[in-house]
């Protein structure tokens, strides 16, 4: 079986930064993704918009060209899409990777279709897998959605969106015009800090007008059939009727997976060990890149400050040669 220089797991924009990075300095490279090329961008809700310009979404200085300033998930999907075809980079698409091991320094590779070797290996696998769940009754009902795609299906339904960061946000200004009657349930004092600055005054004065109800420093007790169960700040329930709950509560790494791998985590957020010159974890040769790097603290990298992991790993796999 040959030995690769370097397999990546996961096609997302920073994997694929890792493959252009590896492909221009000669290292044999392949790219296991489990499903489309970016498929985490590829299920992002149809009409957002990203909060970066598309020069901040580049990998490798490719221009990425926009209609607006700030890009949609079509053109980002048209741009990454567009290199790895263009570049003719090396991927295997819908094959999973289930287990990393390593012997004798090689690394053990097994996915859902083949097993693999190679000298080095990155894991760029995102955080957009697995719904952070609230852990209440009821949420395994079919009307709980942790993924939230268009707003068409819940014209004139009574939605609760639990959540008050960009995506919560997004849900309820997107459905309340589509006709849904919204409430929002959120844990914090307010609508969050990091909503994109031209969209908070939107959310904020929709709040204050009464056109969307929102109860902050509320707790989610339980979803029933026909109704949610909440608590609100002054510690009051309130049991009010439903027909959604679009719960967006966030995402996590797959830590059971970085476990098995040998990777180290740390704290409460479970973050990964990494060496923050090379991007290599407690395993040697073994990497980590992209969003993955920050646990359960999602919002700590994104693409705009992760696409220097590539140039950081191939520095370090070039000085061992
Ligand atoms: P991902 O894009 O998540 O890629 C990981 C890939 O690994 C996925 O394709 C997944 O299918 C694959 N994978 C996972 N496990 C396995 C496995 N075991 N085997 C094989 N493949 C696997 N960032 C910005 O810089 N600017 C923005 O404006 C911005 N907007 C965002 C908007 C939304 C709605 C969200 C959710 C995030 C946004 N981010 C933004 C953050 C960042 O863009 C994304 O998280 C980005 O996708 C991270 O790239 P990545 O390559 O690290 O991970």
């Amino acid at each position: 079986m040959e030995i690769l220089d370097i397999l990546i797991i996961g096609a997302g924009p920073i994997g694929l930064n890792c493959a252009l990075e590896a492909q221009k300095n000669n290292l044999s490279h392949l790219i296991i993704e489990k499903g489309t090329i970016v498929n985490s961008l590829y299920n992002y809700p149809l009409y957002m918009r990203f909060f970066s310009t598309a020069e901040k979404l580049e990998i490798d200085e490719i221009p990425f060209i926009s209609t607006a300033p700030k890009p949609g998930r079509q053109e980002a999907l048209e741009y990454y899409q567009g290199i790895a075809r263009q570049k003719k980079l090396n991927i295997h698409l819908y094959e999973k990777v289930v287990n990393v091991s390593k012997n004798n320094g090689i690394f053990e590779i097994k996915t859902t279709r083949s097993a693999y070797r190679a000298q080095n290996v990155v894991i760029a696998t995102g955080f957009y897998d697995i719904p952070n769940l609230m852990n209440i009754p009821g949420e395994d009902l079919p009307k709980v959605k942790h993924y939230y795609t268009e707003p068409y299906p819940y014209a004139k339904q009574k939605i609760v969106v639990v959540g008050s960061s960009n995506s919560a946000v997004d849900a309820a200004l997107e459905t309340y015009r589509k006709g849904a009657e919204v409430t929002m349930i959120v844990r914090h004092s307010g609508i969050s800090k990091s909503v994109k600055y031209w969209v908070k005054p939107d959310i904020e004065n929709r709040i204050a007008e009464g056109s969307i109800q929102a109860y902050f420093n509320a707790e989610m007790i339980e979803i029933k059939e026909k109704t949610v169960v909440f608590k609100d700040e002054h510690g009051e329930f309130h049991e009010i009727s439903n027909d959604f709950v679009l719960a967006m509560t966030g995402y996590l790494p797959d830590f059971d997976f970085l476990r098995k791998s040998g990777i180290e985590l740390n704290g409460d957020c479970l973050n990964p060990f990494y060496n923050t010159e090379t991007m290599e974890t407690n395993i040697p040769n073994l990497y980590l890149a992209g969003v993955v790097c920050g646990g359960k603290d999602t919002h700590l990298w994104f693409i705009e400050n992760s696409r220097i992991h590539a140039d950081m790993i191939i520095c370090s796999i070039l000085s061992k040669l």
